[in-house]
């Protein structure tokens, strides 16, 4: 019995592990490698497995970096199940429709610039394509001297389409938490909720073949404690292996109630002036939880009414999705909910239709208000037109309450750009940029401690996986120090269970 670790080894992105028996062949988490150009080339690498091949598709949550392979291993022959609880599978839905989307607008961008410098396009071809047989391990510069100019072109091509994404839907079961599902032959599941965003799951696997019975736990990304409106982390007492994530190693959140607290400091001090406060925001997971805390922050009387615009058609599915599922709150949300009150709804909230309303809601919108939109690092989505309208109006505060990926334009605002390139146009800054760092998705360093106590023994191996090298290097001797044996596998790397 072996595991391939296939991605997020030594990265945050690109989730995807293969447990081989010698009856079945899983597939756990399928994502989509995202940040640098040399990251999302490695989506185009083949498959270290022949898709036809796998008995079973195991999702852990519905975010891209989990989930977004799943058209392109589907595509290729892969034809069995995909497991994953229900609310997962309808965010999923949105996701990976969203994803093929945006590869066939891209697709197109690079094509049309293609045939207007076709000599650039070959160039950057001949470039990615060298990097891309590095990364698959052949010789690079045999690989591009070999490379016909016209064979390059699949570079061009969408990695996925969206027939391909609606085919790939058509394969999931929706499953329940907590019970134990059959689902390749010696191969069981049982999913616990993570935590991380509405449906996530840890994913206890057991599989038994000629050489005995392991049990395998995927945490998946495991979520804070105390998150609004879902549950926490469930505990997990015992596996023979453990994959942990390490995205938070060596970092400790600020205090949940210290991020509400500056969000109330944030709406009131927009108020009474000619103030806009616009939040950048991911659509799924985030904006619920921003808007759940407005709409308690003003039941408490701690802010005052400032109207509240959504700006996001995905977020506002989301929500819909969240509103489908009280089953998975917990008993804060549902004892909002038995009040009658909707946890997810902030009075007079207006969701903005189309790009001509989001636009004109900067020139004509009566001020003060407050603006959700995604997406959450201003790399693309109707913020970016907000941020383009507004950045150098002073009355204008800009506040980030998620992670910024290195290198984007949320995190060169954060660190205090005084002037930033948007559409090719340079524009000075001169709103305020503030942030809140304890709204995270993500369980902290003392967090992801935590949940490893309640292991009543230490596994016999702890895979850290889903991290960057800094971040994994602060967190294992902490692991250790549980008594855990620990191991930082590498991309594409083979390990025996035995
Ligand atoms: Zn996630």
């Amino acid at each position: 019995m072996r595991l391939h670790f296939l991605g997020a080894a030594r990265t945050v992105t690109g989730s995807q592990y293969l447990l081989e028996t010698d009856r079945a062949r899983v597939v756990i988490d399928c994502g989509m490698f995202q940040g640098s150009p040399h990251d999302v080339l490695r989506n185009r690498v083949p498959f270290a497995y022949d898709p036809k091949t796998i008995d079973a598709l195991l999702l852990t949550h519905a975010h891209l970096d989990h989930c977004g392979l799943i058209p392109h291993v589907s595509a290729l022959g892969f034809s069995g199940p995909i497991y994953a609880t229900r609310g997962t599978v309808e965010l999923t839905r949105l996701v990976l429709l969203d994803s093929a989307k945006l590869q066939e607008e891209f697709a197109a961008k690079h094509q049309r610039f293609a045939k207007k410098y076709p000599d650039r396009a070959l160039v950057e071809d001949r470039s990615a394509a060298a990097e891309l047989a590095a990364a698959t391990d052949e010789d690079a510069e045999v690989a591009t001297r070999e490379a016909a100019p016209e064979a390059l072109t699949y570079l061009r091509e969408p990695l996925y389409t969206t027939p391909d994404a609606t085919a790939a839907l058509d394969r999931f079961t929706g499953i329940e938490y907590g019970t134990e599902h059959q689902i390749a032959p010696g191969v069981t599941a049982t999913y616990l909720d993570a935590g991380h965003i509405l449906g996530s799951a840890i994913i206890r696997v057991r599989a038994r073949d000629n050489s005995g019975d392991r049990t395998i736990v995927f945490s998946g990304d495991i979520g804070r404690p105390n998150t609004p409106i879902i549950r926490d982390p469930t505990p997990v007492r015992d596996g023979d292996y453990l994959l942990v994530e390490s995205t938070y190693g060596g970092r400790t959140h600020e205090p949940e109630e210290q991020a509400i607290r500056l969000l109330g400091e944030a709406v009131t001090a927009t108020n009474g002036t000619s103030g806009v406060l616009l939040m950048p925001s991911f659509a799924i997971g985030r904006t619920q939880e921003i808007v759940y805390e407005l709409d308690r922050l003003l039941a408490a009387g701690t802010m005052p009414h400032v109207p509240l615009y959504l700006d996001s058609p995905m977020a506002g599915s989301a929500t819909d999705i969240y509103r489908r599922y009280p089953e998975y709150f917990d008993d804060d949300a549902k004892a909002l909910l038995a009040k009658t009150e909707a946890p997810l709804d902030y009075p007079g909230a207006v969701m903005v239709k189309d790009a001509n309303a989001s636009a004109a809601l900067d020139t004509d919108g009566a001020r003060p208000y407050m603006v959700v939109a995604s997406n959450g690092m201003i790399t693309g989505g109707r913020i970016v037109q907000h941020v383009k309208s507004l950045i150098g109006d002073a009355a204008m505060t800009l506040l980030f309450v998620g992670y910024q990926g290195e290198g984007t334009l949320g995190a060169q605002l954060q660190q205090g750009a005084k002037q930033v390139r948007i559409d090719g146009q340079d524009l000075p800054v001169a709103c305020q940029v503030r942030s809140i760092d304890g709204f995270s998705a993500h369980a902290d360093e003392p967090e992801l401690l935590a949940w490893l106590r309640n292991f009543s023994v230490a596994p016999k191996l702890t895979f850290i996986v889903h991290g960057d090298p800094a971040a994994q290097a602060a967190f294992e001797p902490k692991v250790k120090a549980l008594g855990f044996a620990t191991k930082v596998p590498e991309w594409r790397e083979t390990v025996e269970l035995t």
